[in-house]
């Protein structure tokens, strides 16, 4: 259901009156966490003005330790939709068990699958389910095979309103947060009748490495981005030193239009 063979043309995932795989990249922006309503409002404010679409923000956070802040849940998700629907902006959140998806689909218009449940596929089946877009990101050490098969856990359930996201893989390498595989893009665009989309954010882990791999991901391709933004990313909850402050995200995406309009 997710290969090529099956499906001639290319999806096209609507959200609203948003299309991701259509002739519009589409951003979607905002902070790794979603911290206080304030800081919401702000996000939201800042990535309409660059031209975002979609607001992002983690309300159920998959950290590495079990110490570290988890997310505001219901409270976050309450921010979230309340600072998107401000600005016009549609919802991205992940989701990271079955016990709150249906919580979570109260207030998300897509379900973000993290890169830590890629091949959870309980989760899978369950969002497979509904009918909401479903934004897969690739496993920490995902083949394209086995994302491939992840999403074919989805599909198989009848919802075929799937989104391939690139977040990078864990290599060898340390100089980076993971490695940004640009090549997903083409590849998967060759399999799949899916988009693909880029996170160059968790990509590379670094800032001022960003803009470059959004650019990257652009001249590739891909059908849009998630980037992740934040007034101060000093004071960042979860991600700050990858987030990109107003001003550094707004250069950005004045050259990610202008690039995007000559693909
Ligand atoms: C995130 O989007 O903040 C996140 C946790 O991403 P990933 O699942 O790609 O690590
Ligand atoms: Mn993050």
């Amino acid at each position: 259901l997710t290969s090529r063979e099956f499906h001639p043309g290319n999806s096209i995932i609507k959200v609203g009156d948003i299309e991701i795989g259509g002739a519009d990249f589409v951003t979607m922006a905002g902070p790794c966490s979603v911290e206080t309503l304030d800081q919401m409002m702000t996000c939201a404010k800042i990535a309409h003005e660059g031209g975002a679409k979609v607001l992002r923000g983690g309300a159920f956070k998959p950290r590495t330790s079990p110490y570290a802040f988890q997310g505001l849940e219901e409270e976050g998700l309450i921010y979230l939709r309340q600072a998107a629907d401000e600005y016009g902006l549609k919802v991205i959140t992940e989701v990271m068990d079955e016990a709150n998806l249906e919580l979570v689909c109260k207030y998300t218009d897509i379900i973000q699958i993290g890169a830590r449940n890629m091949q959870n596929f309980r989760l899978l089946e369950a969002v497979g389910k509904t009918t909401k877009p479903v934004a897969l990101k690739r496993g920490i050490s995902g083949t394209i095979d086995e994302w491939l098969h992840a999403a074919e856990y989805i599909a198989a359930q009848g919802n075929s309103n799937i989104i391939f996201v690139e977040r990078g893989i864990r290599t060898y390498e340390t100089a980076t947060r993971n490695t940004f595989d640009v090549s997903a893009v083409p590849i998967i665009q060759k399999l799949s009748h899916f988009p693909i989309i880029v996170d160059p954010s968790h990509g590379v882990g670094i800032w001022d490495i960003v803009p470059p791999m959004a650019l990257a991901g652009v001249a590739a391709g891909a059908s849009g981005m998630i980037v992740e933004i934040h007034p101060t990313p000093s004071e960042a909850w979860s991600d700050g030193p990858q987030s990109l402050n107003e001003k550094n995200y707004l250069s950005m995406m004045k050259k990610v239009t202008i690039l995007s309009q000559t693909m």
